[in-house]
């Protein structure tokens, strides 16, 4: 196992960002992510009163970037204000509905 330099020196970078299945009525949605390296993940959110994200799960498609585990682990949950800003700052979840 890598130690936690690891988790500290990884960026993730979203380079796709489409819409999975919703709820309107309830305001949740949920889409499918893919980051620069190759890591897909599911993002399920909730619009109202602002967008947040619920939850972050890696695809078990690739190993996680950072602890390599090709199975189920919680890396991702450690960069959910990350997403977040990149999610806002690239307009990806108005991009994702249009
Ligand atoms: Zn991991």
């Amino acid at each position: 196992m890598k130690n936690t330099g690891d988790m500290m020196s990884y960026r993730p970078n979203i380079v796709n960002f489409t819409l999975a299945g919703s709820n309107e009525k309830e305001g949740l949605y949920e889409f499918k992510m893919s980051l620069a390296d190759g890591t897909e993940c599911r993002v399920f959110s909730q619009r109202h009163p602002e967008w947040t994200l619920t939850n972050i799960s890696r695809l078990l498609t690739t190993p996680c970037p950072v602890c390599h585990k090709d199975f189920i682990c919680k890396c991702m949950d450690q960069f959910h204000d990350e997403f977040l800003e990149q999610i806002n700052a690239k307009q990806l979840f108005e991009k994702a509905l249009s």
